[in-house]
């Protein structure tokens, strides 16, 4: 049997297996916050001894662990790096739940629980696919790395951000692939990226009989929103490959029907959300001060300095207003080449069982991704749909967890294979 043959073989035998690992994994409270997965590194570690799979834990925060785990074949080739998240989403008020948010319970084709979309199915996808190339690991040239982080649900700085900074030579590789939520009609080559901003109005105030003596700071929040939003129009110099392949029409219909109708509009322009409002303490007073917490999210091609110039000609024009910013991302390195070599290989192994390619778009939220990315190394994002994730019932698609361990199994061969001619 040819390496690709086992691939499969273990891929169709192994169903019943890789699923109880899902459910086994989705009953660990993995919360975030607390964020504890202690309890679901040692489950990860079970498995990985029990494939004979070598691994080394990097704990910056004691009840935040991440593991490593790296083998090589027996000749020269890429390093493929496997990425994917432990913690989960909180569950919030567990009456309002239908179904034990830790049960694992299958209903209707669908395991459900807190996390399984978000990303139990995908983390538990990447465990196997490392495990059987693992036993591939004597016809396979190159290396593969498995990193299994915390901390994702809360920004990944004790996870995949500490392992990108302090385990650089260990984790980075050539290319990434991780198994987020995307829908399996997309891949995600990119991601928009975050700029968080504080605008806080400040005015003399006073009583609201006599609206000549002060401006009012809630009349001048409503402007100031007003004017905020026009950044909206801003238009993105895209680089041509991502212009090229954004503009597709077949890739215009995948990501509205990925990230919901209207979210190919959303995917190239700036999105502004005035988050946070507040501002007056009386019904009967002029408001002293307003603050408002503005999330920028800002697509390929539109750099955060662009965004902070059109801020700061706009609150030039009201003296009143002063800016803080809280948190900004690097969007200068949120994509990966769209046309690169592992794009072809997700979407042909997708294609082959789906019966139409999957379409290359731009993921409107953050992941891990984002830490290779500007490290430089390339990364992708194939897994199963969005829907659902973070909210009461969460559940996913037990058909679609089997589908996208497939896939990425397939395309980490192939991309492992083809690095023996062209490394
Ligand atoms: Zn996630």
């Amino acid at each position: 049997m040819s390496a690709r043959e086992k691939l499969l073989h273990w891929l169709d035998t192994e169903r019943d297996r890789q699923l109880e690992f899902l459910r086994a994994f989705t009953r660990i409270d993995t919360c975030n916050p607390p964020g504890d997965t202690t309890e679901a590194a040692d489950f990860f570690r079970r498995f990985l001894d029990a494939e004979g799979l070598t691994y080394r834990t990097e704990a910056p925060q004691a009840a935040m662990p991440n593991l490593i785990s790296s083998f090589a074949g027996p000749s020269p080739g890429r390093h493929l790096v496997l990425n994917g998240h432990l913690d989960v989403f909180p569950v919030g008020d567990r009456s309002v739940w239908k179904r034990d948010p830790l049960s694992g319970d299958i209903v209707d084709g669908r395991v459900y629980g807190r996390g399984t979309v978000d990303m139990k199915c995908g983390t538990t996808a990447l465990l196997f696919v490392h495990a059987y190339l693992h036993r591939l690991r004597d016809e396979l040239p190159g290396r593969v790395t498995l990193t299994v982080v915390s901390d994702e649900e809360t920004g990944g700085k004790w996870g995949a951000d500490w392992l990108v900074r302090n385990c650089a030579d260990e984790v980075l590789g050539d290319c990434v692939l991780n198994t987020e939520p995307s829908g399996i009609h997309t891949v995600r080559f990119g991601e928009k990226s975050m700029l968080w901003v504080r605008f806080r109005i400040a005015v003399p105030g006073g009583h609201s009989a006599y609206p000549h003596t002060s401006p009012s700071a809630n009349k001048i929040a409503a402007t100031l929103i007003r004017e905020l939003e026009a950044i909206e129009a801003m238009a993105p110099d895209e680089p041509e490959a991502v212009r090229q392949t954004l503009e597709r029409a077949e890739v215009q219909q995948a990501a509205d029907r990925s990230l919901g109708e209207g979210g190919a509009g959303v995917m190239r322009r700036v999105s502004v959300n005035i988050g946070v409002l507040q501002g007056g303490v009386k019904i009967n007073m002029l408001p002293a001060e307003c603050v408002l917490d503005v999330d920028f999210r800002l697509p390929v091609g539109i750099p955060r300095a662009a965004v902070m110039e059109a801020v700061a000609a706009i609150v030039a024009r009201h003296p009143m207003v002063s800016v803080e910013e809280l948190l900004a991302g690097n969007p200068e390195s949120t994509w990966s080449d769209p046309t690169h070599e592992m794009v072809g290989h997700l979407t042909r192994n997708a294609a082959a069982a789906l019966g139409y390619p999957p379409q290359p778009i731009v993921s409107l939220g953050g992941t891990d991704t984002r830490f290779w990315r500007r490290s430089g190394v390339p990364a992708f994002v194939y897994g199963c749909s969005p829907a659902g994730m973070g909210g009461i019932d969460e559940s996913v698609s037990v058909a679609e967890f089997h589908h996208v361990l497939r896939v990425h199994a397939l395309a980490a061969c192939d991309y492992l294979m083809a690095g023996a001619s062209a490394p």
